[in-house]
């Protein structure tokens, strides 16, 4: 759902959502128009098709239940790196990181790297990857992303009021 959508307008649909589809067998047992109407603020139809289509081959291949390996995340219909790594992580406790708008900033700009907003930089992964801490890595990719939201914001950082400031290259260099 996050997909080049905001967690807020994610939040107005999603609890509602999982109410009603809980499983992969409630989103196939439901037309295709019913799905979307759910998710309309959402905008998109692509989503919807994802969602039938990655549920479908959850149940075929995997008997119902959402796998928990990268390659056959990796397999289902609309999954990415980002999710699959996310899945791992915050649905299966996994030691795996992934790196959104607000994690990269962070991280970039702490440890003065130049892929600072890039979510797909393989810099930022890497580091993401060798900063997360063994068996936290839903708990610190939680924590980076609130706190990019609420501290280490894109425009205007606050810097003054930051428990990281003495240790951030970007703040130390004044950008
Ligand atoms: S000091 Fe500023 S730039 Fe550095 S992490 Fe804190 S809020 Fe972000």
């Amino acid at each position: 759902m996050l997909q080049q959508t905001s967690v807020e307008q994610v939040q107005e649909v999603f609890e509602e959502f999982v109410e009603k589809f809980p499983d992969p067998e409630s989103v196939v047992a439901v037309s295709e128009k019913e799905i979307t109407e759910e998710i309309e603020p959402l905008g998109s139809q692509k989503r919807t098709k994802y969602f039938r289509k990655a549920s479908h081959d959850i149940i075929e291949q995997h008997g119902g239940n959402v796998p928990d390996e990268q390659s056959e995340l990796l397999d289902l219909h609309g999954v990415g790196e980002y999710t699959a790594a996310s899945v791992l992580a915050h649905a299966h406790g996994k030691d795996a990181v992934a790196v959104d708008t607000n994690v990269a900033r962070v991280l970039s700009r702490v440890f003065g790297l130049d892929a600072a907003d890039e979510p797909s930089a393989a810099e930022n992964w890497d580091l993401a990857e060798r900063s997360a801490p063994a068996g936290r890595c839903s708990d610190y990719l939680h924590a980076l992303i609130d706190f990019g939201s609420a501290v280490c914001t894109a425009s205007n950082p606050k810097c003054s009021d930051c428990p990281l400031a003495d240790l951030c290259e970007y703040h130390e260099q004044g950008a």
